[in-house]
């Protein structure tokens, strides 16, 4: 049986946590769980949560935290995440924190660890208009692009913080090849 690992990533619109999620959750066999990923595909197929959060997603703001932790409380209950998870997305702001903090103390468990992808905004912007190009994605038109940045400034970037406090926090440079990125992730993980 491996050993749990359950894991969140943090770090602005952009800065490659999709990207990595996936890779890293690949190497640790555990699910990357996106709540992005999940609201788009409601979206898509038109849902009843699609329908309710589609306008919010638009305009880059958050979804409320009540519908937000009830997908993933649902999410965190399937069998493929018993030994371990990325979340990808997920906190992202103070009520979220303590919603997951609650889910996992129900079942006895605990974070590992929470990774924190550093990178330059302006960077990240440039690399936001260009995944505009090739995806469509709605929200990531420039007025909501800069909305995004903002709101993750003020609600998300604080739960750093939280969990640096909590003894949790890896910090890791975002920039860089795709490659170099996972292998610094995976290098900075707690040993178990
Ligand atoms: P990005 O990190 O590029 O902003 P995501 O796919 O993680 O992209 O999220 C896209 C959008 O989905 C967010 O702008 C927000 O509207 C909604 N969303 C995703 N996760 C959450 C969350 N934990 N709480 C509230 N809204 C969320």
């Amino acid at each position: 049986m491996p050993a749990p690992t359950r894991l969140i990533i943090l770090g602005p619109p952009g800065a490659g946590k999709g990207t990595q999620a996936a890779r890293i959750a690949e190497r640790l066999s555990i699910p990357a769980i996106s709540t992005g990923d999940i609201f788009r595909s409601n979206i898509k197929n038109e849902t009843e949560l699609g329908l309710k959060v589609k306008d919010i997603l638009a305009s880059g703001g958050y979804v409320p935290d009540e519908v937000t932790n009830e997908i993933v409380e649902d999410r965190l209950s399937w069998d493929d995440a018993t030994h371990g998870f990325l979340l990808d997305g997920y906190p992202r702001t103070s009520g979220q924190v303590e919603a997951l903090d609650a889910m996992l103390a129900k079942h006895g468990h605990a974070l590992d660890a929470v990774i924190e992808l550093v990178v330059d905004e302006d960077a990240v912007v440039g690399r936001l208009l260009k995944r505009a190009e090739i995806e469509g994605r709605a929200d990531d038109t420039e007025e909501v692009i800069r909305e995004r940045q903002a709101i993750y400034r003020k609600e998300t970037a604080p739960l750093a913080a939280h969990y640096q406090l909590a003894g949790l926090l890896v910090q890791v440079d975002g920039m860089g090849e795709v490659d170099e990125v996972t292998d610094r992730v995976i290098a900075a993980l707690p040993q178990h």
